[in-house]
């Protein structure tokens, strides 16, 4: 199947309600051009310079999103036009994008990376940890991100049980935190493999690479 078919075939059994964040990690561009021809406006990508190579050369009314870890010293090279950024994992982080965002006078969009997989090779905060940040004088001061919400990964493993349970604990936690939130609206979770469970389980927001444009090397 095509990248325009597979778009269309996905989008067919979304929900209104959840957005689909097309993940263009290592296609080249003619690929995202495919995409966007489609209707897609919505990309994901992992590493900033190569966001940022895309961005310079496709159209501007695509929304980049950032979805994997983001390494402090790179910041900059995004802060003028990132849509938003999944992976925030630590306060340090947030400061610096804050302090970016400052920089091009923009209040940027962030969600906060929670750490729900078995596996311990994975980024984000836990339960404790977001607890602490929200009460935390420096993360309420800062004046140049916004918190939209929350994004997981769940375990890589076949057991759709324990995927389920995963999504399941991060969808309580944003429901408990809306309370200190005014803006969570976004629950980021689901790939290619698990996005329907995670939408079962009250994703917002799934972020699909492989079943759009095949697998990657
Ligand atoms: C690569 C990636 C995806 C997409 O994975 P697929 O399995 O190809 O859909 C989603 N989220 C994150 C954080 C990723 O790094």
């Amino acid at each position: 199947m095509s990248i325009t078919e597979n778009i269309k075939t996905i989008l067919a059994t979304l929900p209104e309600h959840v957005t689909l964040v097309a993940v263009s990690k290592t296609k080249p561009v003619s690929d995202l051009k495919e995409a966007y021809d489609a209707g897609q406006r919505v990309f994901g990508e992992n590493r900033i310079q190569e966001m940022t190579e895309k961005w310079e050369i496709l159209p501007k009314d695509i929304e980049w999103h950032m979805i994997g870890h983001v390494q402090r010293n790179k910041v900059k090279y995004m802060a003028e036009y990132v849509a938003l950024v999944h992976g925030v994992d630590s306060l340090k982080l947030l400061k610096e994008i804050n302090k970016q965002g400052k920089k091009y006078n923009r209040k940027i969009p962030c969600l906060l990376q929670v750490h729900i997989a078995e596996e311990d090779t994975k980024f984000g905060f836990d339960e404790k940890e977001l607890k602490e940040l929200v009460d935390n004088s420096e993360f309420l001061g800062l004046t140049n991100v916004t918190i939209k919400g929350l994004m997981g990964m769940a375990t890589l493993t076949d057991d759709m049980k324990q995927v389920r349970r995963e999504f399941k604990s991060l969808k309580t936690l944003f429901e408990s935190l809306k309370s200190n939130f005014k803006n969570l609206e976004i629950l980021s979770m689901g790939m290619s493999g698990d996005y329907q469970v995670a939408i079962e389980e009250g994703s917002t927001m799934v972020r699909i690479g492989s079943s759009i444009f095949g697998a990657r090397k």
